[in-house]
């Protein structure tokens, strides 16, 4: 069986413990790979060579680290079919998805900040005739890297390429649960001649390599993407070590829909929000508010629309569904079903558990399911899912709507379906959460700040913010 090994000093090697975990392929249910068990020995060879990279890594022209995040990303392309299937096999997400999502976006993400450090200035205060300043912005450091299980490359690139490209090294951590795909790319880090030492993964338990990151004095920056309760953890360690946190957390965003919207458009794309990549996005409207003149023919036909998807083996290009990531996550959602029955909660459709038949027979697979008949404080609708599961609520006034998507811990992101634009700028603006679409949903440019309010997490990525966390400002005056 495949053994997924540590990335370290531009070498790939076993576990210190030389032990290992199971990898699952979630759509059969069925161990395929093994991945370390790394511990804190690991991460101190990790962060060791990360420090001693560091010393040219930094210093290196922006112009040449550019060059070799950009033949990286060239390689991804290369590599797109392959990736690919390695993502939907490790995670049980459709492989159509993953060809047309994530693998092109990890790409994209090292493009993206490769170019942008090439286009960085900084500024100079002049003080009348007496002083003048200026600012510099140098790399922080060894930076810690987390990433979960549900954009596994997506989000693991989206972490590490502002941080190389400022010019940081890295002590990278995918998701146990994932790792397949940052295993391929450290070889892809290889090839293209990344500087050993530039980035290290350390695979393995959250608990165990997750926390020797968060805790290892050399490491001087934090960027996290996971659940509300792990960045809690993360924070107690790093924050009395003064270490730069980026917290991305969990969200239960809400889906609002004014009776005004263009009613096609916001039934097909509230599809997707609802159950793309079986729900497993942190951006997914997991809450949908429908305007009253609206809500009988929404339900209809998103309800219609939902029976139609396909649901099954995720290697065949016709799935719109694939399996979840684990039996666990499987037992969760299962778990949250029940509870909204319990609540009073009335399953549309789905709500069950699949045995598709043939190769996926095992795997772990859960309907999309809608739910109606619960009100907006019950635990089915303020606590985090993270799979096919949407609750459908009416509304009677914008105040009502707004209110309604603000009752939760959390504030990631919203979606707005009105053709109204002084509504659309005025719910926008009174909605608490960090990204607003309106009459879209996932639309992203890279150049934007993201991230959430309240318990969705702390800071801004994309664009600027992600490459200034990696960097240290610096004031010098002069007297003149
Ligand atoms: P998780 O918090 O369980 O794990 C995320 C990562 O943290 C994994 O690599 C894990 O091994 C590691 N980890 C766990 N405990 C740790 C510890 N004590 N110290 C250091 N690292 C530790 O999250 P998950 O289940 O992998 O992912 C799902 C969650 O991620 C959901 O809540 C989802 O909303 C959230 N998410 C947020 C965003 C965002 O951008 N805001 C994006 C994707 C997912």
């Amino acid at each position: 069986m495949e053994k997924i090994l540590n990335y370290i000093d531009g070498a790939f090697e076993a576990p210190c413990s030389d032990q290992y975990l199971d990898n699952y392929d979630p759509s059969i249910g069925k161990v395929y790979s093994l991945i370390p068990d790394s511990d804190e020995r690991d991460v101190n060879k990790a962060v060791d060579a990360a420090t001693r990279a560091f010393v040219t890594w930094s210093t290196l022209p922006a112009q040449e680290r550019s060059n070799i995040l950009q033949k990286l990303a060239d390689l991804i392309d290369r590599d797109l079919d392959k990736l690919a299937l390695a993502e939907s096999i490790d995670n049980g997400k459709p492989v159509s998805l993953a060809r047309r999502l994530d693998i092109p976006r990890a790409s994209a993400n090292i493009r993206f900040f490769a170019t942008a450090i090439l286009h960085t200035s900084t500024e100079t205060h002049i003080t009348d005739t007496e002083a003048i300043n200026y600012t510099t912005h140098a790399p922080i450091g060894v930076a810690g890297c987390i990433s979960p299980w549900n954009l596994p490359l997506y989000l693991f690139t989206w972490k590490i390429a502002p941080a190389l490209a400022a010019g940081c090294t890295v002590v990278g951590k995918p998701s146990e649960l994932t790792p397949m795909t940052a295993f391929l790319f450290s070889k892809l880090c290889v090839e293209a001649g990344l500087p050993k030492g530039v980035l290290n993964i350390v695979h393995g338990l959250g608990a165990k390599a997750g926390q020797a990151i968060a805790e290892h004095p050399g490491v001087a920056a934090i960027s996290f993407t996971g659940g509300t309760v792990t960045g809690k953890k993360i924070a107690a360690t790093a924050a009395p070590m003064f270490k730069k946190l980026s917290l991305e957390l969990g969200g239960k965003n809400p889906n609002i829909i004014f009776a005004d919207c263009d009613f096609e458009n916001a039934v097909t794309t509230s599809i997707q929000s609802s159950f793309a990549n079986q729900g497993e996005i942190c951006l997914c409207g997991s809450r949908i508010f429908v305007e009253r003149p609206l809500y009988e023919k929404f339900v209809d036909a998103f309800v219609k629309k939902a029976k139609a998807l396909v649901l099954g083996d995720p290697l065949l290009n016709e799935t719109n569904l694939g399996a979840l990531v684990s039996a666990a996550h499987k037992q969760k959602v299962m778990s949250y079903i029940q509870l909204a029955k319990q609540e009073g909660g009335k399953i549309l459709t789905g709500g069950n558990e699949v045995k598709p038949t043939g190769r996926c027979a095992e795997g772990y697979f859960i309907e999309p399911t809608i739910i109606t008949g619960l009100n907006e404080h019950c635990r089915t609708n303020q606590e985090e899912i993270f799979g096919p599961v949407v609750t459908i609520m009416p509304f009677d006034t914008e105040a009502e709507a707004i209110a309604l998507a603000n009752s939760t811990p959390y504030g990631l992101s919203a979606t707005l379906w009105t053709e109204n634009l002084k509504r659309a700028h005025r719910v926008s603006a009174a909605v608490k959460s960090g990204i607003l679409w309106v009459n879209c949903w996932l639309f992203r440019d890279l150049r934007t700040p993201f991230g959430g309010m309240k318990q969705s997490g702390v800071g801004r990525e994309g664009g600027w913010h992600a490459l200034k966390f990696f960097l240290e400002v610096k004031n010098i005056c002069i007297k003149l």
